[in-house]
């Protein structure tokens, strides 16, 4: 992750972590219990360690099988049904008539960096105070071109036709 939004307080932490390997195995440790308290009931947490559940309208995108993190494969079946398990839904699929619902389709058009396989099973949450993985996004950011607002438009009338 590059440095902006990482504060002080992220740096410190890390810091302290880094350092102290054998604490930040146990602070992780009890994180992700914590974590997957909520989030495996709650979103079928995969624990990959580096949520991006703002992202995707609050539904786990990991659960694909592909373990896609932006957007469908391009091998979903007609009606919205997985290439791999054709007898499930496609996870992107859900993804996107949730964000419709939402209101929350343009955090789709910004592109998730590339997974971070080191933070596998590690706490989400500590990561994120420890700067390593970007900050949940809770605000819609404004369309920031005409394409954003074209996407949004066309999920609008299929929200509401
Ligand atoms: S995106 Fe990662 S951390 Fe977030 S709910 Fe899914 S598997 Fe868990």
């Amino acid at each position: 992750m590059d440095d902006r939004g990482v504060s002080g307080f992220n740096r410190w932490l890390d810091g302290l972590l880094t350092a102290r390997p054998f604490l930040a195995r146990r602070v992780s440790s009890t994180a992700l219990v914590l974590e997957n308290v909520l989030k495996v009931p709650v979103f079928r947490c995969q624990r990959c360690g580096e949520c991006i559940l703002s992202r995707t309208a609050f539904v786990c995108s990991q659960r694909c099988p592909k373990r896609l993190r932006n957007g469908a494969c391009g091998g979903t079946r007609p009606g919205g049904y997985c290439e791999v398990y054709p007898e499930r839904r496609c996870i992107w699929h859900a993804i996107y008539h949730r964000s419709m619902v939402l209101r929350r389709v343009p955090l789709l058009l910004r592109i998730a960096p590339p997974h971070r396989w080191d933070v596998e099973r590690t706490s989400a949450w500590l990561n994120v105070f420890r700067g390593r993985i970007e900050a949940p996004h809770w605000r819609v950011a404004p369309y920031v071109d005409d394409r954003d607002r074209e996407v949004a438009g066309r999920a609008e009338k299929e929200r509401d036709p």
